[in-house]
């Protein structure tokens, strides 16, 4: 953990009250996240919904782990301590499917997807988070979060199951009933199964066949439903509430909202995640990029041919909330504008560095607006050009 130079004792009478240069103030620190005021005092908490390791990264993974580590390092300019939680779903019936059609253990088949995974992220020059929580190891965080929303009345056992009453999670976040119903069954919560009070009831636990991993519980042998692993790893890394909850567009619902609805019915404390940053989805020829459709560009493919630093840019200049639509040639462009970067940060200061660099810094803290920053950086050049490389990671 860092120490500020605020940290050491105070001084007594006016004769001690002199400050070195490295003794500036604390600045507040406030980030502006779609139109929200997110005040923060350290340790921001930043979640982000991590990769089932089935497959290897592509550029829409990419984007939402980029911008999650651009959002923290944004935080921590503001001179607010970060940490941050990037979960691996590495219990989950597609990646069971996966591994057993290459004929390997589940746990086994992840790890290799996750190195694959890690090797991406160091290239794309992503941080790595203080916490990297896996499904497998937090089963027992599962059971009580089941058994606390049992004792609340949140959730009932049937058969087997203990499903999360949900009912009224479409409303909360936001969502009609008839799109709720629609996401819920592409994203595999079976909303027309009949066991359910309600087709938003979500499983916390649900048994196990021959071929899936299983583990004991009060209701039998079982394993966790894809919402309750992030709720219960988020509460095992933070506890009750979170700063900012990340992940891609597509995981707004039904994931994201059942995972804070069951923090929130276990722990009391709402809201469970304060603000939400959801990436705006990768398209390809007009479709979300997608293992579904096919039609992936893989990472580790553009990396062969191009600069990881251009990448890097290319998902970072635009509104981070908006699907966009990756063009090839878009990268070159990128690469371009790094290099007109790197020549500006090259340049003296003009007789006043302080206001474009604060210009800079400004337009980062409201709703991460790299595109403005980066036109800033590139026009004033020296300090405020070297100041939004270093934020970015771009050096
Ligand atoms: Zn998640």
């Amino acid at each position: 953990m860092g120490v500020h130079p605020m940290s050491s004792s105070g001084v007594i009478g006016q004769a001690g009250r002199v400050t070195g240069p490295d003794d500036g103030p604390v600045r507040s620190a406030e980030l502006r996240l779609a139109g929200r005021r997110l005040a923060l005092v350290s340790p921001a908490r930043l979640y982000v919904c991590g990769i089932t390791p089935y497959d290897v990264t592509h550029l829409g993974h990419a984007a939402t782990f980029v911008w999650a580590d651009v959002a923290a390092s944004v935080i921590r300019m503001s001179g607010v301590e970060v940490r941050t939680c990037r979960n691996v779903t590495d219990v989950d019936d597609v990646l069971t499917r996966a591994a057993g059609q290459h004929g390997r253990h589940y746990d086994e088949f992840a790890l290799s997807q996750e190195y694959l995974f890690e090797q991406d992220m160091r290239l794309l020059g992503v941080r790595r988070p203080a916490h990297e929580p896996r499904a497998r190891h937090h089963i027992s965080h599962v059971v009580q979060l089941g058994m606390a929303l049992l004792a609340a009345g949140e959730a009932y056992e049937r058969d087997g199951h203990v499903f999360f009453r949900g009912g009224d999670v479409p409303e909360r976040a936001g969502f009609g009933r008839d799109t709720a119903l629609a996401l819920s069954t592409q994203y595999g919560d079976q909303p027309d199964d009949p066991l359910r009070d309600d087709p938003f009831d979500v499983p916390v636990w649900r048994p196990s066949g021959d071929s899936d991993p299983a583990w004991p519980s009060p209701w039998g042998w079982g394993r966790p439903g894809w919402h309750a692993e992030c709720a219960a790893m988020a509460l095992c890394a933070f506890g009750a509430s979170v700063d900012l909850l990340a992940g891609g567009a597509d995981l707004a619902f039904p994931h994201h909202a059942h995972q804070a609805a069951m923090a929130e019915g276990a722990t009391s404390v709402r809201p469970f995640a304060r603000s939400r940053l959801n990436v705006g989805a990768v398209l390809k020829d007009g479709t979300k990029m997608a293992k579904s459709t096919g039609n992936l560009t893989l990472v580790s493919e553009l990396l062969r041919d191009h600069p990881p630093t251009a990448l890097r840019l290319l998902l970072l200049d635009r509104r981070w909330s908006e699907p966009w639509e990756f063009r090839l040639e878009d990268l070159a462009a990128a690469a371009g504008r790094l290099e007109r970067l790197y020549a500006a940060a090259g340049r003296a200061d003009r007789a006043e560095a302080a206001a474009p660099t604060a210009a800079v810094s400004e337009a980062l803290l409201d709703n991460l607006d790299v595109p403005t920053a980066l036109d800033i950086a590139e026009s004033e050049g020296g300090s405020a050009a070297r100041h939004l490389l270093g934020v970015l990671s771009l050096g």
